[in-house]
């Protein structure tokens, strides 16, 4: 900051907050905040001055020079930590960037049922209190053909309450190669630890025959546990026991068997060109128990558990004190009913779903969004960096068919050694920070999951100046 005045003509704060940008400081961050910045700013211009600092200008153009210093500095300390970002990962539910983005149609619900009362636990038709999770249980039942379903905070809270509603003090037998650790801290033996059932493992980590399940099945076997191995797969020598295989088994001693799922996938992706993944209808017609699975990965809603099948079951989850913990609020459930409606047309799913719509986008329209951002990209960065177009490989992400890779385009700029981490940062340093992903020599923007190229575009000039910081 150059010295807007001399020593003697500094203004008094009561003239700073009075200026026009003392005004819209306390109109954006209130007097407490203004006022406590504003001081800061005029002590630092004084501890300047007084070292020797040459001053300038006027005491009034001085008054608002100060306010305009805090305003810009409480912008900067109030911003929100959860920034909105460009995801150019070419991972499309990347959990680190909060996965599915909520349909228009879910965004409109979750408004209302933040911004006015709703009948959540209300039966309207009878004037009594209902039960909460009907409207979405009605819609599972619709779109699966499960008898019962109970709606829980993610699919990890699924797992925990399925296990400690059928299965605490007793046995649950899984296959040792489906023991898994979902990043951060999801491990499934100790989600079985604190549901209080004990692990019951069987077969090897690449092998598990149905021999393996039935030698294990004892007094104390509570259920049989299958796990969608989600981010990783075994291959060559491998077997895994699938559950038609494994329902007969567990029949014969009464046993439920209980699929997690993982991503949930209500529909055959095929269709829009994607590797088939079993479907929770798949799943329940072969004849399983439970299936849990969650909310916001390939079914495109808001981060939410599923449990459905068997109504006893559903039932004893549902009765269980956890399920009040673990519990959805008002405005996921409004947006997870106004999403799984959305499944009732399956023939626009692609349009009315950013989830779907990001999966199937067509390489021509990424190629029209390559080509339109290019030059601005070119422009920002030296000619030692020049980008290009090229093919690159996005995935589906969240453990979601973990080897498939869906073809896709990126801006690619050739950044050796730490050049591309430099680049990389810079990116993220822009307004709406750009995620990008470094590979091969390179840094990688890819055009799968953007939706504002213009934002970028417009910002891409303020790029060269973050690159020399
Ligand atoms: C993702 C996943 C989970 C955890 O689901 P959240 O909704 O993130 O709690 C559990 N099991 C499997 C197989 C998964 O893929």
């Amino acid at each position: 900051m150059t010295m807007p005045t001399a020593l003697s003509a500094l203004p008094p704060v009561h003239e700073i907050l009075q200026s026009p940008e003392g005004r819209d400081c306390t109109a954006r961050h209130g007097h407490a905040a203004s006022l406590a910045c504003i001081r800061e700013v005029l002590d630092e211009c004084r501890q300047r001055l007084l070292a020797g600092a040459a001053g300038t200008g006027t005491r009034e153009s001085a008054a608002g020079q100060i306010a305009g210093v805090a305003l810009e500095r409480l912008d900067q300390r109030h911003a929100p930590a959860m920034k909105r970002v460009l995801n150019m990962t070419g991972t499309v539910l990347h959990t680190n960037l909060g996965r599915a983005l909520y349909a228009p149609r879910a965004v409109e619900a979750a408004m209302r049922a933040m911004t006015g009362p709703l009948a959540l636990e209300y039966d309207l038709d009878a004037g009594r209190r209902g039960q909460r999770d009907d409207a979405v249980q009605a819609l599972v039942a619709e779109i699966t053909g499960a008898e019962a379903a109970c709606i829980v905070n993610n699919n990890a809270s699924a797992i925990l309450l399925v296990l400690a509603a059928l299965a605490a003090g007793r046995e649950t037998i899984v296959s040792r190669g489906e023991l898994i650790e979902i990043g951060g801290s999801f491990r499934m033996p100790q989600i079985m630890e604190s549901a209080g059932t004990r692990l019951r493992e069987v077969g090897t980590t690449n092998r598990t025959h149905l021999r393996d399940y039935e030698s294990a099945i004892g007094p104390d076997t509570a259920l049989l546990l299958k796990v969608h191995p989600s981010n990783y797969q075994v291959l060559g020598f491998t077997h895994e026991t699938r559950c038609p295989e494994l329902l007969p088994l567990a029949r014969k001693h009464g046993l439920p068997l209980v699929d997690d799922l993982g991503s949930g996938v209500l529909v055959d992706l095929s269709r829009w060109g994607l590797p088939r993944e079993r479907s929770v209808q798949d799943a329940l017609a072969e004849g399983v128990d439970l299936v849990t699975f969650s909310g916001d990965k390939l079914l495109g809603g808001p981060q939410a558990g599923f449990i459905a099948g068997r109504r006893d079951l559903v039932e004893a989850c549902a009765r269980h004190p956890l399920k009040r913990a673990l519990r959805l609020d008002k405005v996921r459930l409004a947006a997870l009913e106004a999403t799984l409606s959305l499944y009732r047309d399956p023939d626009r799913l692609a349009e009315t779903l950013p989830t779907l719509r990001h999966l199937a986008r067509r390489p021509d329209e990424m190629r029209a969004m390559a080509q339109a951002i290019l030059p601005a990209l070119a422009a920002a960065l030296p000619a030692s960096h020049a980008p290009g177009i090229a093919e690159s490989q996005a995935q589906i992400g969240s453990g979601a068919l973990p080897l498939e890779t869906l073809p896709s385009l990126a801006l690619r700029i050739p950044a050796p050694g730490a050049s591309a981490e430099r680049i990389a940062r810079a990116l993220r340093r822009l307004p709406l920070p750009v995620i990008g992903r470094i590979a091969e020599g390179a840094v990688w923007l890819d055009l799968r999951c953007l939706d504002d190229a213009r934002a970028l575009v417009e910002e891409l000039p303020g790029l060269a100046a973050l690159l020399d910081e």
